[in-house]
């Protein structure tokens, strides 16, 4: 009965009805446990009351007093009233006043015993403004201090949630106050009472009274960075349930077994070697030995393969490939655009020219006979490789004996996909690469159920892009050292950014921006690639520019990943203060793929705040991605670091990812720990199911 408590709806509350529930709802607060586990804002000390004599101007107090006198003024302005009571306790007295609240005469009568809370101000006279106000039943004669059980919006600490809709913080600080005061003595609290004990957290129903409403004298500053033992408990339980799904998948995929297996000997070492136009470096070869050694496991593989731009990656899932191929399986190599899927397939097509593997491209644009024709080689098992998008695993496609999957570029959909993989009866290994460095702060949370492998160096001979910031005025500058690149036989992009919400505008900027280079560089060819093109104009540009026919390319950031034009040296990105870091770093990883020394100039635009300038020039100052992703990951927070919720970032409520990071470790080592030890009990178990899809957003757990 008192878990129920927990999952009544808040619309069945008393003083909530329909709208104010569905305001509540549109912020994600439909229950009662919604609603209490959910920090506030921040929290205020009213408690600190003060005696009026002391009063002086500035800043805000919390008084305790009578109402001695009061009355409704009306101004020169017509139908504006201040309504102006006098309190007193037992040091002095003061006015205080409310502008156009003429219902406070009602309320606030002579000799009512209220607290008050609000700015002090010196004009026209010392007087409190708007106060924030709280009838109380008494006053202790002698301390002047109010009843503390008896007021929710003054004379204590208080908390201050977001506005939702049409309830204010007061409101809901009421609603808050109110299902507390109700919440049953008996609540079950989830973690057994050794478990608290063991990691010195309280009990359920305390840390739930003491995060809305804490005691007097918790240190506000405490409070206000969510430090409390009663708010640590509210994060850890949060980032346990979280763990503890992420746990759990891992392990079920760990009990999974293949139906196929792998072997690696020396005739496939040998086939390897053959396709190699070069030797590997040491990231490679380590990243390598670990995916290879999955393979071999009888459980699937479900690893991350992280390296920066231009890293190599492709060559080492190529040889992954070529594993599951010599031993009969099937791959499919999924890419997140069809231009890179082209890409790909063509450099892999000319690796494996000389191995008797056939390899094909089966993209959305492929179609009538041609698709027919390939489906059926695909099911039949006369193709061993399969490039294309993500499409490859949805729909009418059929494998013989699908061994691999290897995701490019998109580390985000990896759950997905194994998961459509799964519904149709298919286990292969599963391999995602992303150039997106993840930093440690977030790797066990967005990746805590996959392994990963990190290819931390870069293959020889490669030299640093000369990367220069430069206000848009110097632009002459940059068109010059543009023209330098292209009559010594180089390439460029540039780069123009599209954001969705002014995409129109931005398109036609893009447009524009094209036109303008033509006529700088009249003697060159210039062409415009963005997404909104359709298939087949994109490849054309793409090809053209990919063999030198375009010396020119100015685009939208579609070039974003994978594209490998070796002979384009230099980039231009313009309104690079509209840029995330890490999405500079990716798009500066375009250039710098040949022998030729590379630039990369970022142009910003005024206005641009002096920290927006620092944060370009962090671009300047390294090349490494994972510093660059660190740095922006502390610049903008982890929600926009991904983008998008499809990052696998859970929506947290109550911790903090950055803040709180070494929790989530402790809350890892907890959750492995009830696994090990087998302690689970059912309501764990069945608090962390809920908690999935209605509190993480996330795919639900088993
Ligand atoms: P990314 O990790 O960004 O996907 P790619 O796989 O596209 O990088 O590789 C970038 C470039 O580096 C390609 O042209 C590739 O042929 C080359 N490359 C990869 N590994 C090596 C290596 N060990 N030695 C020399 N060149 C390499
Ligand atoms: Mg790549």
């Amino acid at each position: 009965m008192s878990t129920e408590y927990l999952q009544t709806q808040l619309q069945y509350l008393k003083g909530v009805g329909p709208k104010r529930a569905a305001d509540l709802q549109r912020v994600g607060l439909s229950t009662i446990e919604d609603l209490l586990y959910r920090f506030p804002l921040r929290y205020e000390d009213r408690g600190n009351l003060q005696p009026i004599s002391s009063l002086k101007a500035g800043g805000e107090v919390a008084v305790a007093g009578r109402i001695q006198s009061s009355r409704l003024r009306t101004t020169r302005r017509p139908g504006f009233k201040i309504f102006e009571a006098l309190i007193g306790d037992a040091t002095g007295s003061i006015p205080a006043v409310w502008m156009n609240q003429s219902f406070l005469q009602d309320i606030l009568r002579r000799d009512v015993h209220v607290v008050l809370f609000g700015p002090v101000e010196a004009h026209p006279r010392l007087q409190m403004i708007n106060p924030d106000y709280e009838i109380v039943d008494g006053i202790d004669g002698d301390t002047g201090e109010a009843d503390d059980s008896s007021t929710v919006h003054t004379g204590r600490i208080v908390p201050v949630y977001e506005k939702a809709g049409a309830m204010t913080p007061k409101m809901q600080r009421r609603l808050v106050f109110d299902v507390i005061s109700r919440m049953p003595a008996d609540l079950p609290d989830p973690f057994p009472e050794e478990v608290r004990r063991r990691l010195q957290l309280p009990d359920r129903r305390a840390a739930l009274v003491e995060t809305h409403f804490p005691r007097a004298g918790t240190p506000p500053d405490r409070l206000n960075s969510f430090r409390t033992p009663a708010q640590v408990r509210v994060i850890f339980e949060e980032f346990f349930l979280f763990q503890l799904g992420l746990m759990m998948r891992k392990r079920a995929t760990l009990r999974e077994s293949k139906p196929q297996t792998i072997h690696v000997d020396d005739r496939i070492r040998q086939s390897a070697r053959a396709i190699l136009p070069f030797k590997l470096t040491e990231g490679q070869r380590g990243a390598l030995k670990e995916i290879v050694e999955d393979m071999q496991r009888e459980t699937p593989m479900n690893r991350l393969l992280q390296g920066d731009v231009g890293a190599g990656k492709t060559i080492v899932a190529l040889l992954a490939a070529l594993v599951a191929m010599e031993n009969g399986l099937q791959v499919a190599f999924m890419a997140p655009t069809e231009i890179l899927a082209e890409q790909h397939f063509l450099s892999l097509r000319k690796l494996l020219e000389k191995s008797r593997f056939r390899v094909e491209l089966l993209t959305g644009t492929t179609a009538g006979l041609r698709r027919r024709d390939l489906l059926a080689r695909l099911s039949a098992g006369d193709i061993d490789l399969i490039v294309g998008t993500h499409a490859l695993v949805q729909g009418k496609v059929n494998f013989h004996s699908l061994g691999l999957a290897i995701i490019d570029e998109q580390h985000r959909f990896g759950v997905v996909q194994r998961a459509t993989l799964r519904a149709k009866g298919l286990m292969p290994d599963v391999l995602v690469m992303t150039a997106t460095p993840i930093p440690r702060t977030l790797a066990l949370t967005v990746y805590g159920d996959l392994d990963v492998s990190v290819i931390r160096d870069m293959p020889p001979g490669r030299r640093a892009i000369l990367t220069t910031v430069k206000p848009e005025s110097r632009r002459d500058d940059v068109y010059a050292l543009v023209r330098g690149q292209l009559d010594a036989g180089r390439q460029a992009y540039v780069v123009y950014p599209l954001v969705e919400e002014s995409e129109k505008v931005d398109l036609k900027a893009a447009t524009e921006m094209a036109d303008t280079l033509q006529e700088i560089f009249p003697e060159y060819r210039v062409a415009l690639l963005h997404g909104r093109m359709k298939q087949d104009a994109k490849d054309r540009v793409m090809r053209a520019f990919a063999s030198g026919e375009i010396h020119v390319l100015a685009s939208t950031t579609v070039i974003e990943v994978g594209i490998d034009v070796p002979n384009a040296s230099v980039m231009v990105i313009e309104h690079a203060e509209r840029f995330g870091l890490s999405q500079l770093h990716q798009l500066r990883g375009r250039v710098g793929r040949g022998a030729h020394q590379s630039h990369c100039i970022l142009l910003y635009q005024y206005p641009i705040s002096k920290q927006g300038k620092a944060r370009l020039q962090a671009l300047t100052d390294t090349t490494n991605g994972f510093e660059i992703a660190e740095r922006d990951l502390e610049l903008r927070g982890p929600g926009d670091f991904f983008g998008t919720r499809q990052s696998g970032l859970p929506t947290l409520r109550t911790g903090d990812l950055l803040r709180d990071h070494s929790l989530m470790e402790r809350a890892r080592d907890e959750a492995a720990r009830f696994l090990d030890e087998q302690t689970l009990t059912a309501p764990l178990v069945a608090r962390m199911r809920a908690a999935w899809p209605h509190r993480f957003g996330l795919m639900e757990v088993g």
